[in-house]
């Protein structure tokens, strides 16, 4: 699993760092946090296939987080995509699309949903293809998960900023231990589908007797899941620090230094100092600051030497950063 920074600048891009993109390579998939401008560049410099299934969750619509998306897609219209792509924001994602198929003639031949968050009703509200502007149906949300499946959920939180943002956190469910086929045989378990399940850790019945696998040795306590927080951009708030909670990885916007403290809380924005205040509150094991104003493109430094005053292990995003997640 790892995490890859596509774009790490706040409002506007310069020589070293692009507008706002994460990339999460997770099982055979991409999973998208913001599309900066142009962040479909840095998506190709960095490696990642353009055939993946997808998945591109929208913090908010402000132009450095979103404007990125409809190049993006145009880009895989040209390909021949088949992989399947979910898209998930706040309320009017689906029009934004929309517009572009009627005006700029935006297709999508691959399978395609759009998925609004709606935060008034707790209702998620999805569209299939961008053939039709009426929703195919409503889902009532659950504890505000936007999407589960077997190996993680993708969870959010209404956040402070000038418009409606949304921050998101990556929570992988318990990982099962390592396999021992050895000790499956050693039992007399012949190879076949109930080793699968020993493997996802169910108790079988063999022989008219019940093999528990961790008890007997097949396989290794299930290991805790990994967890990944973006805050898009925000004052500190007390959502994000529940949504966050213990993560593995915080991505926190530090827009500013700690110098400019009075301007980010009048642009809904946060410093370096209330990034680490963030990461430290939620009992993070690592910080990773982003959407740096471009006026530190000299001095950057600045704002981490800040953050770990705070929080010792904090790290400056850069474009194309790798961080790998064990
Ligand atoms: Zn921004
Ligand atoms: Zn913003």
């Amino acid at each position: 699993m790892e995490l890859i920074i596509l774009g790490s600048a706040a409002a506007t891009p310069n020589k070293n760092r692009n507008l706002s993109s994460i990339a999460v390579k997770y099982r055979n998939q991409i999973l998208l946090f913001d599309c900066g401008e142009d962040f479909q560049r840095r998506f190709a410099e960095a490696g990642l296939k353009f055939n993946k299934p997808m998945k591109i969750f929208i913090t908010h619509f402000h132009g450095d987080h979103i404007i990125g998306l409809p190049g993006f897609l145009f880009r895989l219209s040209l390909n021949d995509r088949t992989a399947p792509m979910l898209i998930f924001g706040p309320r009017n994602l689906f029009l934004y699309l929309f517009l572009h198929k009627k005006i700029l003639g935006l297709k999508a031949k691959y399978p395609i949903k759009i998925i609004e968050i709606d935060h008034q009703t707790l209702e998620l509200i999805e569209f299939e293809g961008l053939d039709s502007d009426e929703p195919t149906r409503t889902i009532k949300m659950n504890d505000n998960i936007i999407f589960d499946s077997k190996h993680f959920s993708i969870k959010y939180a209404l956040v402070e900023h000038s418009v409606i943002t949304f921050a998101y956190a990556f929570i992988e469910k318990p990982r099962y231990g390592k396999f021992n086929p050895e000790r499956a045989r050693e039992l007399g378990i012949p190879e076949s589908n109930l080793w699968k399940k020993l493997h996802e850790g169910q108790i079988i019945k063999f022989n008219g007797k019940d093999i528990d696998p961790v008890k007997e040795g097949i396989v290794g306590p299930k290991k805790p899941g990994r967890k990944i927080t973006y805050s898009g951009d925000l004052k500190p708030s007390d959502s994000i620090i529940n949504l966050g909670k213990d993560s593995d990885i915080l991505i926190h916007e530090a827009t500013f230094a700690k110098a400019l403290a009075e301007t980010a809380k009048e642009k809904k924005h946060s410093t370096s100092i209330d990034a680490a205040i963030d990461a430290k509150k939620m009992n993070a094991k690592q910080l990773i600051l982003t959407h740096i104003s471009s006026r530190y493109q000299e001095d950057a430094l600045k704002l981490l030497e800040e953050a770990k005053e705070i929080f010792p292990n904090t790290i400056l995003a850069e474009d194309l950063l790798k961080v790998e997640l064990k």
